[in-house]
């Protein structure tokens, strides 16, 4: 059977290799990032009402206005930034699918695209699945600092974009102002565009403050920003996302997003304009709520001999597993699955370099009770 050369070396992930171990065993799954928690009532009576209205043909590729205004509106209140809803946000399947139809709209292939490893397996392998080339830079324990010399050391002719998540998944790091400064720079030095993914933008602890690359300087305009909804309104299978980018982007990106997609689910955009009328309060107890869960997890693992690295952000922590003396990440994930049946993802997912053998991801967006039996059992290690 012949199968695209550019696609041969690809598979499923391990996230969702192990969340299949996991139910194998009846688990707790710290793996796979679903987010379980309880849909916000205002975002599920949203959908049901769009449902019961009949709100079920396609909409515009770019998604239903309200929604594109809404977008538009949160980011200018946040961050001050600002779009035109008409012709720079886009409703996407996700940011994945945002992810993907930036990258085949705006790349071609052979190009270059700069990572930061470790780097979010999905924004990897969809690059090679477009025949396009990722180039690492390396951000590594125990700081994750950018080193903006390596950066300018990776860029070739060839170099066309680089891909930012913060916060990242799954390290934690939330970039400073002063490191997206130095980046900034970098895109108008090297011509690039950015694609940032800020689906975490939500979730950040202590002094961490999440700032988007587009907000710094004149970046806005080599930007392509993606967020979504799965993480903050916890409706990962929803598959509801969004772009921004200045308006000839966008048009060409909207093409990809129509052929990939046609558009994203109708009842749920509607929702999700539910969504964002919510009143500030949700976040904060997003964040709070959050911060207590990360503690939770990392308290559990420092017990368990697993130290963890502390994210500033998202909701993942990457903890060291040598205590386990297994030769590889995989194996040690397996052995906390078979030992406590808490499944994690092994850190070669998000690494290509050797340190990745040495540690794997556990994700804390559980619902409290499920979260502290994960932590009562990692315990037992
Ligand atoms: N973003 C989530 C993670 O990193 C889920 C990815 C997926 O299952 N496709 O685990």
């Amino acid at each position: 059977m012949r199968i695209g050369r550019r696609l041969q070396g690809l598979a499923i992930s391990d996230i969702r290799s192990m969340t299949r171990a996991c139910d194998a065993v009846g688990g707790i799954n710290l793996g796979q990032g679903v987010c379980d928690l309880p849909t916000p009532p205002p975002v599920a009576l949203g959908a049901k009402r769009a449902i019961d209205e009949g709100r079920a043909i396609y909409t515009a590729p770019e998604g239903i206005a309200p929604l594109r205004e809404a977008i538009a509106a949160k980011l200018e209140r946040r961050y001050g930034l600002r779009y035109d809803p008409r012709d720079e946000v886009l409703v996407t399947a996700g940011a994945t699918g945002g992810f993907a139809a930036a990258c085949m709209a705006l790349l071609e292939p052979g190009d270059e695209v700069i990572l930061f490893e470790p780097y979010y397996g999905y924004h990897y392998n969809t690059l090679v699945a477009l025949g396009l080339r990722p180039v690492l830079v390396p951000m590594l324990p125990p700081d994750w600092a950018f080193d903006a010399a390596a950066f300018d050391r990776a860029v070739t002719s060839k170099t066309r974009a680089v891909v930012l998540c913060t916060p990242s998944n799954p390290s934690g790091k939330v970039w400073s102002r002063a490191e997206l400064a130095l980046l900034a720079e970098r895109l108008e030095a090297h011509d690039l565009w950015a694609i940032t993914d800020e689906i975490y933008e939500h979730f950040v602890y202590d002094d961490a403050v999440h700032v988007p690359l587009a907000s710094t300087g004149v970046a806005r305009e080599r930007c392509v920003l993606l967020g979504g909804f799965s993480k903050t309104f916890s409706v990962t299978g929803w598959r509801l996302g969004y772009l921004c980018a200045p308006p000839e982007a966008a048009r060409a990106i909207n093409v990809c997003n129509d052929l990939l997609y046609v558009c994203a689910p109708t009842p749920l955009q509607w929702a999700a304009v539910e969504g964002l009328a919510m009143p500030e309060d949700y976040y904060v107890e997003l964040q709070q709520s959050y911060a207590r869960k990360r503690r939770v997890l990392c308290d559990a693992l420092r017990a368990a001999g697993l130290e963890p690295y502390e994210p500033q952000g998202a909701y993942y922590v990457l903890a060291d597993v040598r205590s386990l003396k297994k030769a590889t990440a995989k194996e040690a994930s397996m052995a906390i699955l078979e030992r406590c049946g808490v499944a994690s993802v092994p850190g070669t997912s998000f690494f290509v370099d050797p340190v990745g053998e040495t540690l794997a991801r556990f994700c804390f967006a559980k619902e409290d009770s499920v979260l502290e039996e994960a932590a009562r059992r990692l315990r037992t290690l």
